[in-house]
Protein backbone atom coordinates (compact mmCIF):
# COMPACT_ATOMS: atom_id res chain seq x y z
CA UNK A 1 0.00 0.00 0.00
CA UNK A 2 1.44 3.55 -0.69
CA UNK A 3 1.89 5.68 1.99
CA UNK A 4 1.93 9.60 1.81
CA UNK A 5 5.56 10.32 2.08
CA UNK A 6 4.82 13.98 4.02
CA UNK A 7 2.81 11.75 6.66
CA UNK A 8 5.92 9.34 6.77
CA UNK A 9 8.26 11.76 7.46
CA UNK A 10 6.24 13.31 10.02
CA UNK A 11 6.22 9.95 11.88
CA UNK A 12 9.50 9.45 11.73
CA UNK A 13 9.68 12.92 13.77
CA UNK A 14 7.78 11.99 16.49
CA UNK A 15 10.21 11.07 18.83
CA UNK A 16 12.11 14.08 18.40
CA UNK A 17 9.19 16.34 18.97
CA UNK A 18 8.58 14.15 22.08
CA UNK A 19 12.39 14.83 23.01
CA UNK A 20 11.89 18.51 22.26
CA UNK A 21 8.52 18.62 24.41
CA UNK A 22 11.02 16.88 27.55
CA UNK A 23 13.68 19.78 27.03
CA UNK A 24 10.68 22.76 26.70
CA UNK A 25 9.62 21.65 30.15
CA UNK A 26 13.32 20.80 31.76
CA UNK A 27 15.62 23.21 30.20
CA UNK A 28 19.23 22.31 30.31
CA UNK A 29 18.17 18.21 30.97
CA UNK A 30 21.00 15.43 30.57
CA UNK A 31 20.51 13.13 27.50
CA UNK A 32 20.39 10.62 30.19
CA UNK A 33 17.52 11.98 32.11
CA UNK A 34 15.32 12.91 28.74
CA UNK A 35 15.74 9.47 27.70
CA UNK A 36 14.38 8.14 31.08
CA UNK A 37 11.65 10.66 31.04
CA UNK A 38 10.85 8.96 27.22
CA UNK A 39 11.32 5.40 28.43
CA UNK A 40 13.90 4.51 25.66
CA UNK A 41 17.82 3.23 26.18
CA UNK A 42 20.76 4.86 26.11
CA UNK A 43 21.20 3.88 22.23
CA UNK A 44 18.26 4.89 21.11
CA UNK A 45 18.82 8.19 22.79
CA UNK A 46 22.01 8.87 21.22
CA UNK A 47 20.67 7.89 17.96
CA UNK A 48 17.85 10.37 18.28
CA UNK A 49 20.17 13.11 19.40
CA UNK A 50 22.32 12.84 16.42
CA UNK A 51 19.44 13.30 14.19
CA UNK A 52 18.12 16.27 15.52
CA UNK A 53 21.65 17.70 15.75
CA UNK A 54 22.43 16.84 12.01
CA UNK A 55 19.01 18.49 11.40
CA UNK A 56 20.12 21.48 13.08
CA UNK A 57 17.40 21.29 16.19
CA UNK A 58 19.23 20.35 19.10
CA UNK A 59 22.78 20.28 20.44
CA UNK A 60 24.60 19.29 23.61
CA UNK A 61 27.23 20.55 25.80
CA UNK A 62 29.04 18.58 28.60
CA UNK A 63 27.14 18.92 31.65
CA UNK A 64 29.70 19.37 34.77
CA UNK A 65 30.63 16.03 36.51
CA UNK A 66 28.60 14.77 38.85
CA UNK A 67 29.83 12.27 41.42
CA UNK A 68 31.39 9.45 40.19
CA UNK A 69 28.73 8.62 37.23
CA UNK A 70 29.81 9.00 33.74
CA UNK A 71 29.93 11.95 32.48
CA UNK A 72 26.90 13.27 30.81
CA UNK A 73 25.60 15.91 28.21
CA UNK A 74 22.99 18.61 28.40
CA UNK A 75 20.68 18.92 25.69
CA UNK A 76 20.02 22.68 24.22
CA UNK A 77 18.81 24.31 21.37
CA UNK A 78 21.11 24.08 18.11
CA UNK A 79 22.65 27.50 17.09
CA UNK A 80 21.35 27.17 13.92
CA UNK A 81 17.84 25.80 15.12
CA UNK A 82 14.52 27.45 14.63
CA UNK A 83 13.56 30.58 16.46
CA UNK A 84 10.17 32.23 17.17
CA UNK A 85 9.28 35.76 17.75
CA UNK A 86 7.34 36.63 20.85
CA UNK A 87 5.72 40.05 21.36
CA UNK A 88 3.35 41.39 24.52
CA UNK A 89 1.36 43.74 23.38
CA UNK A 90 -0.21 45.83 26.17
CA UNK A 91 -2.50 48.99 26.65
CA UNK A 92 0.74 51.61 26.92
CA UNK A 93 3.88 49.70 25.42
CA UNK A 94 5.17 46.76 24.18
CA UNK A 95 8.26 43.96 24.42
CA UNK A 96 9.30 41.71 21.87
CA UNK A 97 11.22 38.46 22.36
CA UNK A 98 13.47 35.84 20.25
CA UNK A 99 13.52 32.03 21.66
CA UNK A 100 15.06 29.01 20.47
CA UNK A 101 13.13 25.82 20.99
CA UNK A 102 14.13 25.35 24.81
CA UNK A 103 11.79 28.59 24.97
CA UNK A 104 13.45 31.01 26.82
CA UNK A 105 12.97 34.31 26.11
CA UNK A 106 15.01 37.22 25.52
CA UNK A 107 13.62 40.73 24.99
CA UNK A 108 15.01 41.76 21.47
CA UNK A 109 13.23 45.37 21.70
CA UNK A 110 10.66 47.20 23.55
CA UNK A 111 8.95 50.62 23.39
CA UNK A 112 6.15 52.46 24.97
CA UNK A 113 3.50 54.74 23.19
CA UNK A 114 1.05 56.55 23.90
CA UNK A 115 -1.92 58.72 21.77
CA UNK A 116 -5.39 57.84 20.93
CA UNK A 117 -4.14 55.49 18.25
CA UNK A 118 -3.14 51.82 17.83
CA UNK A 119 -1.52 52.31 14.28
CA UNK A 120 1.56 54.04 14.69
CA UNK A 121 2.49 51.56 17.69
CA UNK A 122 1.61 48.54 15.33
CA UNK A 123 3.33 49.98 12.68
CA UNK A 124 6.77 50.10 14.86
CA UNK A 125 6.48 46.81 16.30
CA UNK A 126 5.79 45.63 12.30
CA UNK A 127 9.12 46.88 11.81
CA UNK A 128 10.73 45.89 14.80
CA UNK A 129 9.70 42.42 13.39
CA UNK A 130 10.72 42.89 10.02
CA UNK A 131 14.02 43.81 11.44
CA UNK A 132 14.58 40.33 13.29
CA UNK A 133 13.14 38.56 10.17
CA UNK A 134 15.79 40.24 7.84
CA UNK A 135 18.85 39.04 10.59
CA UNK A 136 16.99 35.74 11.33
CA UNK A 137 14.89 34.72 7.88
CA UNK A 138 15.94 31.69 7.61
CA UNK A 139 15.57 30.30 11.19
CA UNK A 140 12.59 32.23 12.21
CA UNK A 141 9.30 29.98 11.83
CA UNK A 142 6.60 31.85 13.57
CA UNK A 143 5.42 34.86 15.81
CA UNK A 144 3.23 35.12 18.26
CA UNK A 145 1.48 37.79 19.65
CA UNK A 146 -0.22 38.41 23.08
CA UNK A 147 -2.81 40.97 23.34
CA UNK A 148 -4.40 43.03 26.59
CA UNK A 149 -7.57 42.17 25.39
CA UNK A 150 -10.19 40.17 23.20
CA UNK A 151 -8.47 37.92 20.28
CA UNK A 152 -11.27 36.41 18.16
CA UNK A 153 -9.71 35.04 14.43
CA UNK A 154 -7.01 36.79 13.50
CA UNK A 155 -8.23 40.24 15.04
CA UNK A 156 -7.99 42.12 18.40
CA UNK A 157 -11.89 42.63 18.78
CA UNK A 158 -12.06 44.71 21.88
CA UNK A 159 -8.96 46.52 23.72
CA UNK A 160 -9.89 46.23 26.95
CA UNK A 161 -8.34 49.53 28.56
CA UNK A 162 -8.15 51.55 25.16
CA UNK A 163 -11.19 50.73 24.08
CA UNK A 164 -10.41 50.04 20.67
CA UNK A 165 -12.51 47.69 18.21
CA UNK A 166 -11.84 45.31 15.51
CA UNK A 167 -8.41 45.75 15.04
CA UNK A 168 -6.39 43.94 12.62
CA UNK A 169 -3.32 42.44 13.42
CA UNK A 170 -2.29 40.68 10.03
CA UNK A 171 0.01 44.36 9.88
CA UNK A 172 2.21 43.03 12.26
CA UNK A 173 3.76 40.66 9.57
CA UNK A 174 3.60 43.87 6.42
CA UNK A 175 7.36 43.63 6.90
CA UNK A 176 7.74 40.00 6.10
CA UNK A 177 8.15 39.67 1.82
CA UNK A 178 6.69 35.83 2.05
CA UNK A 179 3.90 36.13 4.86
CA UNK A 180 3.07 32.31 4.76
CA UNK A 181 6.16 31.17 5.38
CA UNK A 182 6.06 32.39 9.04
CA UNK A 183 2.97 31.88 10.59
CA UNK A 184 1.54 34.80 12.93
CA UNK A 185 -0.27 33.73 16.01
CA UNK A 186 -2.71 35.44 18.34
CA UNK A 187 -3.60 35.24 21.86
CA UNK A 188 -5.43 36.65 24.96
CA UNK A 189 -2.66 37.74 27.75
CA UNK A 190 -4.63 36.14 30.58
CA UNK A 191 -4.86 33.14 28.59
CA UNK A 192 -0.98 32.97 27.77
CA UNK A 193 -0.24 33.68 31.01
CA UNK A 194 -2.11 30.80 31.84
CA UNK A 195 -0.66 28.45 29.17
CA UNK A 196 2.58 29.64 30.95
CA UNK A 197 1.87 28.68 34.47
CA UNK A 198 0.60 25.06 33.41
CA UNK A 199 3.75 24.46 31.56
CA UNK A 200 6.53 26.07 33.03
CA UNK A 201 5.26 27.87 36.24
CA UNK A 202 3.28 27.26 39.15
CA UNK A 203 0.81 24.56 37.50
CA UNK A 204 3.14 22.82 35.94
CA UNK A 205 2.54 19.30 35.82
CA UNK A 206 -1.40 19.62 36.51
CA UNK A 207 -3.70 18.24 34.15
CA UNK A 208 -6.60 20.93 34.66
CA UNK A 209 -5.17 23.91 35.82
CA UNK A 210 -7.12 26.98 36.67
CA UNK A 211 -5.33 30.77 36.39
CA UNK A 212 -6.86 34.05 37.61
CA UNK A 213 -4.84 37.20 36.95
CA UNK A 214 -6.23 40.23 38.40
CA UNK A 215 -5.46 44.13 36.85
CA UNK A 216 -8.16 46.24 35.72
CA UNK A 217 -10.91 43.48 36.23
CA UNK A 218 -10.24 39.58 36.72
CA UNK A 219 -9.56 37.48 33.28
CA UNK A 220 -8.11 33.49 33.19
CA UNK A 221 -8.00 30.19 31.51
CA UNK A 222 -8.58 26.81 32.49
CA UNK A 223 -5.96 24.55 30.77
CA UNK A 224 -6.33 20.85 30.03
CA UNK A 225 -3.41 18.62 28.93
CA UNK A 226 -2.02 21.91 28.64
CA UNK A 227 -4.09 23.08 26.55
CA UNK A 228 -5.90 26.65 27.05
CA UNK A 229 -9.56 26.19 26.27
CA UNK A 230 -9.96 29.50 24.26
CA UNK A 231 -13.30 28.57 22.82
CA UNK A 232 -14.78 28.27 19.07
CA UNK A 233 -13.12 31.96 18.46
CA UNK A 234 -10.54 32.16 20.78
CA UNK A 235 -12.69 34.27 23.38
CA UNK A 236 -13.49 32.30 25.85
CA UNK A 237 -12.17 33.00 28.98
CA UNK A 238 -14.16 36.26 30.33
CA UNK A 239 -14.08 35.28 33.95
CA UNK A 240 -14.51 38.85 34.70
CA UNK A 241 -17.94 39.40 33.27
CA UNK A 242 -19.83 36.15 35.62
CA UNK A 243 -22.38 37.78 37.78
CA UNK A 244 -20.28 36.83 40.81
CA UNK A 245 -19.97 40.30 41.80
CA UNK A 246 -22.71 42.99 43.13
CA UNK A 247 -25.95 42.95 41.43
CA UNK A 248 -26.58 46.68 42.03
CA UNK A 249 -23.22 47.47 39.66
CA UNK A 250 -23.40 47.73 36.11
CA UNK A 251 -20.41 46.91 34.34
CA UNK A 252 -18.97 48.90 31.06
CA UNK A 253 -19.43 45.65 29.35
CA UNK A 254 -23.34 46.04 29.05
CA UNK A 255 -24.37 43.09 31.77
CA UNK A 256 -24.96 43.58 35.98
CA UNK A 257 -23.25 42.26 38.82
CA UNK A 258 -20.21 41.00 36.93
CA UNK A 259 -16.80 40.13 39.36
CA UNK A 260 -14.70 42.67 37.03
CA UNK A 261 -15.86 45.46 39.57
CA UNK A 262 -15.46 43.88 42.79
CA UNK A 263 -11.80 42.16 42.90
CA UNK A 264 -9.25 45.26 41.82
CA UNK A 265 -8.18 48.86 42.58
CA UNK A 266 -11.87 49.96 41.29
CA UNK A 267 -13.58 47.71 43.48
CA UNK A 268 -10.71 48.93 46.58
CA UNK A 269 -11.27 52.62 45.95
CA UNK A 270 -14.90 51.96 45.89
CA UNK A 271 -15.01 50.35 49.73
CA UNK A 272 -12.76 53.07 50.60
CA UNK A 273 -15.03 56.05 49.46
CA UNK A 274 -12.05 57.49 46.83
CA UNK A 275 -12.43 58.24 43.26
CA UNK A 276 -12.37 54.81 40.89
CA UNK A 277 -8.17 55.16 40.29
CA UNK A 278 -7.23 55.58 36.50
CA UNK A 279 -4.18 53.01 37.11
CA UNK A 280 -5.93 50.49 38.86
CA UNK A 281 -2.77 48.40 39.40
CA UNK A 282 -0.90 50.92 40.63
CA UNK A 283 -3.83 51.84 43.03
CA UNK A 284 -3.50 48.75 44.72
CA UNK A 285 0.27 48.53 45.49
CA UNK A 286 -0.07 52.06 46.80
CA UNK A 287 -2.24 50.63 49.15
CA UNK A 288 -0.51 47.15 50.02
CA UNK A 289 1.37 48.79 52.87
CA UNK A 290 -1.30 50.60 54.49
CA UNK A 291 -2.91 49.44 57.99
CA UNK A 292 -5.70 51.68 58.89
CA UNK A 293 -9.49 50.26 59.49
CA UNK A 294 -10.80 51.26 56.08
CA UNK A 295 -8.32 50.04 54.16
CA UNK A 296 -8.16 46.45 56.13
CA UNK A 297 -11.74 46.05 55.44
CA UNK A 298 -11.41 46.90 51.82
CA UNK A 299 -8.68 44.58 51.20
CA UNK A 300 -11.14 41.89 53.36
CA UNK A 301 -14.05 42.52 50.94
CA UNK A 302 -11.91 42.15 47.85
CA UNK A 303 -10.26 39.38 49.01
CA UNK A 304 -13.56 37.51 49.64
CA UNK A 305 -15.11 38.35 46.63
CA UNK A 306 -11.87 36.95 44.49
CA UNK A 307 -11.92 34.14 47.09
CA UNK A 308 -15.64 33.78 46.71
CA UNK A 309 -15.49 33.39 42.87
CA UNK A 310 -12.12 30.94 42.91
CA UNK A 311 -14.31 28.49 45.43
CA UNK A 312 -17.16 28.67 42.29
CA UNK A 313 -14.97 28.56 39.36
CA UNK A 314 -13.66 25.05 41.22
CA UNK A 315 -17.16 23.91 41.59
CA UNK A 316 -17.24 24.48 38.08
CA UNK A 317 -13.87 23.25 36.32
CA UNK A 318 -12.92 20.68 39.08
CA UNK A 319 -8.87 22.14 38.80
CA UNK A 320 -6.29 20.52 40.12
CA UNK A 321 -4.72 23.35 41.39
CA UNK A 322 -5.40 27.60 41.05
CA UNK A 323 -3.06 30.11 40.44
CA UNK A 324 -2.63 33.49 40.61
CA UNK A 325 -1.48 35.97 38.49
CA UNK A 326 -1.50 40.38 38.40
CA UNK A 327 -2.28 41.56 41.58
CA UNK A 328 -4.56 38.80 42.75
CA UNK A 329 -1.73 37.62 45.12
CA UNK A 330 -1.19 40.55 46.28
CA UNK A 331 -5.05 40.73 46.96
CA UNK A 332 -5.31 37.64 48.38
CA UNK A 333 -1.74 38.07 50.84
CA UNK A 334 -3.70 41.38 51.62
CA UNK A 335 -6.86 39.16 53.78
CA UNK A 336 -5.19 35.95 53.38
CA UNK A 337 -8.03 34.94 56.08
CA UNK A 338 -10.79 36.66 54.57
CA UNK A 339 -9.58 35.19 51.09
CA UNK A 340 -9.13 31.60 52.63
CA UNK A 341 -12.58 31.87 54.31
CA UNK A 342 -14.59 33.06 51.67
CA UNK A 343 -12.73 30.17 49.19
CA UNK A 344 -13.92 27.44 51.72
CA UNK A 345 -17.41 28.72 52.00
CA UNK A 346 -18.20 28.63 47.99
CA UNK A 347 -16.77 25.00 47.97
CA UNK A 348 -18.94 21.75 47.71
CA UNK A 349 -18.91 19.84 50.74
CA UNK A 350 -17.07 17.26 49.59
CA UNK A 351 -13.96 19.62 48.05
CA UNK A 352 -13.80 21.24 51.81
CA UNK A 353 -11.50 18.49 52.71
CA UNK A 354 -9.01 18.65 50.31
CA UNK A 355 -9.50 22.07 48.27
CA UNK A 356 -7.10 22.20 45.11
CA UNK A 357 -4.37 24.48 46.32
CA UNK A 358 -4.26 28.16 45.27
CA UNK A 359 -0.38 29.45 44.55
CA UNK A 360 0.84 32.59 43.33
CA UNK A 361 1.79 32.49 39.89
CA UNK A 362 5.58 32.07 38.88
CA UNK A 363 5.99 33.89 35.55
CA UNK A 364 4.69 37.25 37.04
CA UNK A 365 5.41 40.37 34.56
CA UNK A 366 6.60 38.19 32.33
CA UNK A 367 3.83 35.63 31.73
CA UNK A 368 2.08 36.47 28.48
CA UNK A 369 5.59 37.08 26.76
CA UNK A 370 6.51 33.28 27.90
CA UNK A 371 2.94 32.00 27.21
CA UNK A 372 3.77 34.03 23.10
CA UNK A 373 7.09 32.14 23.33
CA UNK A 374 4.96 28.49 23.90
CA UNK A 375 1.78 29.51 21.49
CA UNK A 376 4.59 30.03 18.64
CA UNK A 377 7.12 27.11 19.90
CA UNK A 378 3.47 24.89 19.81
CA UNK A 379 3.65 25.37 16.17
CA UNK A 380 7.29 24.70 15.18
CA UNK A 381 7.40 22.09 17.12
CA UNK A 382 4.69 19.11 16.40
CA UNK A 383 6.29 16.29 14.40
CA UNK A 384 4.94 18.14 10.80
CA UNK A 385 6.82 20.83 11.97
CA UNK A 386 10.05 19.77 12.82
CA UNK A 387 9.68 17.68 9.33
CA UNK A 388 9.49 20.70 7.57
CA UNK A 389 12.26 22.40 9.38
CA UNK A 390 14.62 18.99 8.75
CA UNK A 391 13.48 19.27 5.09
CA UNK A 392 14.51 22.68 4.69
CA UNK A 393 18.04 22.08 6.15
CA UNK A 394 18.85 19.94 3.04
CA UNK A 395 18.47 23.19 0.76
ZN1 LIG B 1 -19.01 42.99 32.64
Amino acid sequence: MATDPRQAAQTRWLSAAQLVGVVRSEPGITRTAAAQRMGIGSGGAAELVARMRHARLLDETRAPAQGRGRPTTVLGPHADGPLVLAADLRATDWRLALAGIDGLPEVVAQAAYAGEELNPALAELADAIGAIYRRKSKRLRAIAVSVAGTVSDAKLVQFTSRGWKNVDLSVLTDAIPDRADVRLLLGNDATLAGLAEARTGAARAATTALYLIVAQGIGGTLVVNGETLTGAHGAAGEYGHIPFGDPTLVCPCGARGCWDLTVDGRALARHRGDEAPDDSVAYVHGLLGKRDGITRRAFEAVAASLGRGAGALVNLHDPEVVTLGGVAAALRGAATDAFDDAYRDALMAFRKDSPPPVRDAEHGEDGPLHGAVTLALDHVTTAAGLADWAGRQRV
